[in-house]
């Protein structure tokens, strides 16, 4: 999907938000098309919401379950319902954890990467 369209030539643009560009919605911003010329555009933002029953906020137990935070050393568990984070205990038993993968590998492939 398409962000907007071209005044000039009605082709489908993408805004381009690169280093957050383009959010504020007070100011105007401008783009180039590929037809060549720079239009102008405000940019207003929606917000949706989706509800979700949480039972844990009405006397319930809180459902924890680790995140898939990348490297799994600094996952940490959130609520399902609620989204209540708290760090992982020792006590903790992980369901499916990435037992291949050495802890130093992902520290390695980022010095790699700089
Ligand atoms: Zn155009
Ligand atoms: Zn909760």
């Amino acid at each position: 999907m398409r962000d907007t369209e071209c005044p000039y030539c009605g082709a489908d643009v993408e805004i381009n938000h690169d280093d957050g560009y383009g959010y504020d919605e007070s100011d105007m911003h401008q783009q180039e098309c590929e037809c060549g010329k720079t239009f102008a555009y405000f940019t207003a933002i929606h917000f949706t919401y989706r509800t979700y029953k949480a039972d844990c906020l009405n006397g319930g137990e809180h459902d924890y379950r680790k995140t898939a935070t990348y490297p799994p050393e600094f996952a940490r568990l959130r609520c399902k319902m609620c989204g209540d984070e708290r760090p992982l205990t020792a006590n903790v038993e992980f369901s499916g954890t990435p037992a291949a993968s050495s802890p130093e590998a992902p520290l390695e492939r980022r010095v790699m990467r700089i």
